[in-house]
């Protein structure tokens, strides 16, 4: 953050001390966006008039992040019972940091809690042998794609529990296994996660559920 404000300063100084110069704008991994008037790989470059430096500006600013669509949908909470709490939010210091997982929520529910699909698509992948932590950090889990591009995964999920297939229709409520304690999991967990495919791979992007949630006492809130 501190970089894009000393980016912008830079950019608007420059900027109104020129009469019209190029930018080069890039995104990185973790859907950062940087201004340079340095050419990279891939960038896009914008010819900006001194005037016009603001309309540039404004979107580094903006909430949320370019680059994203508006994420309209707001996700009912993709599981049966409870009240269950947070455990880690978005950018939770614990394991919510690189660009798959920034805005990922934890959680905390008991295994074997029904868990159910938070919005209609089509299933890609599944994974429902492992035992244990295992090789695969996220455990036995399952990834929807949905309609406009998105996908929803849940991981962590109970061995053997897995009960939908790729290639499935699911409906928003459609049963897809139980929750677990498998992969990279500290404790008995949902781990849901809205994603994005990109150029850079697949990123994390922020959701909302449709409801509050409430958080556990030693919530992992990051930034
Ligand atoms: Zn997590």
């Amino acid at each position: 953050m501190l970089i894009r404000l000393l980016l912008l300063c830079v950019l608007a100084t420059v900027a109104t001390s020129t009469p019209a110069m190029t930018l080069y704008k890039s995104t990185d991994a973790n859907g950062e966006v940087f201004f340079s008037d340095r050419q990279t790989p891939g960038a896009q470059a914008f010819v900006i008039r001194e005037r016009e430096a603001v309309r540039v500006q404004r979107p580094v600013l903006d909430r949320p992040r370019p680059g994203y669509p508006q994420q309209a949908y707001r996700y009912p909470l993709p599981w049966r019972g409870g009240p269950f709490r947070l455990s880690q939010g978005p950018n939770g210091s614990f394991s919510h940091t690189d660009a798959k997982s920034r805005y990922a929520m934890d959680i905390a529910m008991p295994e074997g809690t029904p868990i159910i699909a938070a919005r209609s698509g089509r299933v890609v992948k599944i994974e429902n042998d492992q035992a244990g932590r295992g090789n695969d950090a996220s455990g036995n889990f399952v990834r929807v794609l949905h309609d406009d591009g998105t996908q929803g995964v849940y991981l962590h999920l109970k061995q053997g529990s897995v009960s939908v297939r790729p290639g499935q229709r699911v409906a928003v409520g459609s049963a897809l296994g139980l929750s677990g304690n498998t992969g990279n999991s500290s404790g008995p967990h949902l781990h849901f996660v809205v994603q994005q495919r990109t150029e850079a791979g697949l990123v994390s992007i922020p959701y909302e559920f449709n409801q509050p949630v409430g958080v556990l006492p030693n919530f992992a809130l990051g930034n």
